[in-house]
């Protein structure tokens, strides 16, 4: 790729650490990145609960598995080098039922096969011992997961390529994608530029920004807000680290836990509510266009009948302080709907197959000059500067894509 001109659609933590990548692997390559907000890392990337992964959860052998434990490595390794937050404070994932526990234990062998560093089985005593204010049957203890500012990751991303002599071009709404010969017309409006290749990390407009390039619709990204209540600090100081439940395998999120933030403050979330829009932070945003992309998409009804008990159950949380601390509670009696109020919100954008599956795994795929990012969901954060380098791989025809 050397003297080419690359152009990466999305400043969030995925298309900025792919920029990076590029000015490292390749010099002389031009990065130019388009984004449409006024600055980097405005929506997933900004909405997050900040957890570096330590690789529990995922299929071995998936990319998942692979890139989040290798992306953790780096993460840490470049917080370290560049003086950025990084806390490793531990995470338990803790059983608080007999289900829970045969699924907590399935998951410890999944771990081990993930080479999950430190990991251990803990029963109700050493649970007190490292969370003092949290009670279960049994635990998963990850000593290295660890907590970070992902913003601050991002825009110093976004430093690297503009130091490398790349550039960021903000308020840029991408609108048209063409190929011409020998290369590809980016354009906003009426104002094109010329790029050999483009790399599309749109996040929740992926499968949106991909169409434009003729990609396929599928899979869509369905929006899922997650919500967050945040603990008042009096009661924060009972949550020294992440507490987190035992996932329920049909999802791929990972149910509502207790985060501390590298700011000190801890919050609980995030819940997983079907949004209206796809950048709907608040249950009143409603995107008509977007809804109707969604009633369009027939993996939507299906997943639809396949889960709507959850999804009421979800939205039930999002309308009562009581109803969302419900589960905590399991984990953390002490803190109650009185002890927490409304914090922010994330919009997961998840992947979506046309039979209702919802998609696990990172999706990344090329088509000729181009290479699309379609699914990156958690842990794409912590994975990020793996993703970076297997997107480079696949344009190098070194992995599949
Ligand atoms: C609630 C929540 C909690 C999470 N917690 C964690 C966690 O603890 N750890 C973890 O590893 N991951 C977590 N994740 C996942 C993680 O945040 C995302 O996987 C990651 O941020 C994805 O980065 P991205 O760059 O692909 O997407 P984004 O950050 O969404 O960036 C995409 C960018 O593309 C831009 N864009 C879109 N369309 C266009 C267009 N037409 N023209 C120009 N620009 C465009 C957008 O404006 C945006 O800036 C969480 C996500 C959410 C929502």
């Amino acid at each position: 790729m050397a003297e080419e001109t690359v152009g990466i659609i999305g400043a969030g933590i995925v298309g900025l650490a792919i920029g990076r990548e590029i000015t490292l692997r390749r010099p002389g390559t031009r990065v130019v990145v388009f984004e449409k907000e006024d600055r980097v890392a405005v929506h997933q990337t900004g909405h997050n609960s900040g957890v570096v992964h330590a690789g529990i959860y995922y299929t071995p052998g998936s990319l998942k598995a692979e890139l989040c434990t290798r992306g953790a490595a780096m993460i840490r390794e470049y917080c370290r080098e560049r003086e950025l937050p990084f806390d490793e404070c531990g995470k338990l994932v803790v059983a608080v039922t007999p289900q829970d526990v045969e699924r907590m234990d399935a998951l410890a062998a999944r771990a081990g096969d993930n080479h999950v560093p430190g990991l251990r089985r803990v029963g109700p005593e050493e649970i007190r011992e490292i969370e003092p204010h949290c009670t279960g049957l049994a635990a998963l203890h990850s000593p290295r997961t660890a907590i970070t500012d992902y913003v601050r990751i991002t825009e110093s991303f976004g430093d690297d390529v503009v130091g490398a002599g790349g550039e960021i071009r903000l308020s840029f709404p991408v609108t048209r994608i063409t190929e011409v010969t020998g290369g590809i017309e980016v354009a906003s409006g009426d104002e094109a530029v010329r790029v050999d290749r483009l790399i599309i990390c749109a996040g929740i407009q992926s499968d949106l920004v991909a169409g434009l390039a003729g990609d396929d619709p599928g899979p869509r990204i369905v929006p899922f807000r997650g919500e967050y209540m945040l603990i008042r600090p009096e009661k924060a100081d009972l949550i020294r680290g992440l507490i987190y439940p035992v996932p329920d395998p049909r999802y791929p999120f990972l149910g509502v836990h207790f985060t501390r933030r590298v700011d000190g403050t801890v919050d609980v979330g995030p819940n997983a509510v079907l949004a209206f829009a796809r950048e709907g932070y608040r249950l009143s945003d409603v995107s008509v266009s977007d809804l109707v992309q969604m009633a369009r998409w027939t993996g939507t009804w299906k997943m639809a009948a396949r889960h709507w008990r959850t999804g009421v159950k979800e939205m039930r949380g999002s309308l009562s302080k009581k109803a969302f601390m419900k589960s905590a509670r399991n984990y953390v009696a002490e803190i109650g709907p009185e002890d927490v109020h409304p914090g922010g919100a994330g919009v997961r954008a998840q992947a979506l197959d046309r039979d209702g599956t919802l998609v696990e795994d990172f999706r990344i795929h090329r088509l000729g000059r181009i290479t699309a990012v379609r699914n990156a969901p958690s842990p794409a954060a912590t994975s990020s500067m793996a993703i970076a380098e297997y997107v480079l791989d696949t344009i190098d025809g070194k992995r599949g894509g």
